[in-house]
């Protein structure tokens, strides 16, 4: 089964990438890059900015960082608590449109809303008008596909019951499982490697 579907975005998860290989990737129609570091976020987006791209972070976001990457990109995936959003709702210039991340695996090294904190965050939340939550977003758990599976149907009937329209899951190893669970956005990494060697 091809990541590359007309029902679904596909974010290249391009913390493994430089700029000419992701150049190579936008041939291949590719235009939604996501970047994990603030740092490269920046190096990259100036290296490309001959390119028509759609920026996504996808990375554990340092309230330090807000500043510099928050006006830079056109969507966060890894919104995961309220400190963060004081700082979004700081330096924004214009709306966010955010993905929620709940942790549903219960790894304790792993970011993100745990599920009995869900409705509360997602309550609170409202309050900051630079942020619009578009939808939810999670991890699977590291070789453990039944546990990821699990994660994702669970992902998928929270955004239908806080009617959240997107759903951020599924990376090379799982997007299969993620497109049979209603993923909107799948976020891939290592296998785009295969379109351009
Ligand atoms: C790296 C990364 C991915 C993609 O990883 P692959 O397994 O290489 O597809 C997806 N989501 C996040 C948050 C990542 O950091």
């Amino acid at each position: 089964m091809t990541f590359i579907r007309k029902d679904l975005t596909t974010v290249v998860a391009s913390k493994y990438f430089d700029s000419i290989q992701m150049r190579k990737l936008y041939d291949k129609g590719l235009f939604h890059f996501g970047e994990n570091r603030a740092q490269d976020l920046l190096k990259k987006k100036d290296e490309l900015k001959d390119l028509k791209i759609i920026w996504h972070f996808i990375g554990h976001l340092q309230t330090n960082k807000v500043k510099d990457i928050i006006n830079e990109i056109d969507y966060l995936h890894t919104l995961d608590r309220i400190n963060l959003a004081e700082f979004i709702q700081k330096y924004a210039k214009k709306t966010i449109e955010c993905f929620v991340q709940v942790n549903l695996t219960e790894e304790n090294q792993k970011s993100g809303i745990l599920l009995p904190n869900l409705s509360q965050f997602l309550l609170e939340i409202k309050k900051y008008d630079k942020i619009k939550v578009i939808g939810l977003m999670t991890i699977g758990k590291d070789d453990d596909l039944e546990a990821t599976e699990a994660a994702f149907r669970m992902l998928d009937a929270l955004a239908l019951s806080y009617q959240l329209p997107y759903k951020s899951m599924g990376m090379s190893n799982d997007y299969e499982l993620a497109i049979k669970h209603h993923a909107t956005h799948l976020r891939i990494g290592r296998k785009c490697l295969d379109l351009i060697t």
